[in-house]
């Protein structure tokens, strides 16, 4: 099965170790290949003037036209929101090609400490690509799928899928794709 890219969209820069983390857990809790993309183009167009945040649905869109092909997730430090809610930690198109998530919430509660954002991102990582994979979301609370509302519901997940969402992983990757 082809990798999921996964690419740094981010406005400021962010340390190589930070994506490579992603990878590796992201490839070892979705059980497929994962590669980190370089590539020097950011969204535009994506800020709403008046919240002052980005709109994950439009940068879904550009990443779509940016990578004609395959999975990507594109990972950002802007901070997402869609309308009807305050923020969100990332978005993806359900069972769909593409998927972003943003550091910007994620070091609530632990600035000091860079390594719990990083395991906040590399499981909101999991999560987004599982949507992108037809994964809806989960009742088992520690669950990668589970819903996120804070940063808390984050900390409680333990960034693997639980084993009902993983049989279903394994059905809808096995098989039914290019069908
Ligand atoms: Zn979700
Ligand atoms: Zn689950």
């Amino acid at each position: 099965m082809e990798a999921i890219g996964l690419w740094w969209i981010g406005e400021r820069e962010e340390s190589p170790g930070t994506m490579e983390h992603v990878r590796l857990h992201v490839a070892r809790a979705l059980a497929l290949p994962a590669l980190v993309l370089e590539g020097p183009e950011r969204p535009t167009g994506t800020l709403d003037p008046r919240r002052q945040q980005h709109s994950s649905a439009r940068i879904l869109e550009w990443l779509l036209r940016a990578r004609p092909e395959g999975r990507v997730l594109g990972v950002t430090d802007v901070d997402l929101f869609i309308p009807v809610l305050t923020f969100v930690f990332g978005e993806a198109q359900l069972g769909g090609r593409a998927a972003v998530v943003s550091t910007a919430r994620l070091a609530e509660g632990a600035p000091r400490d860079p390594r719990v954002r990083v395991e906040r991102l590399a499981k909101e990582a999991v999560h987004e690509l599982g949507h992108a994979l037809g994964l809806t979301h989960c009742p088992d609370i520690v669950c990668a799928m589970s819903r996120s509302a804070s940063v808390r519901d984050v900390d409680r997940k333990a960034g693997v899928l639980c084993r009902d969402c993983r049989s279903r992983l394994r059905d809808s990757t096995s098989g039914a794709e290019g069908a």
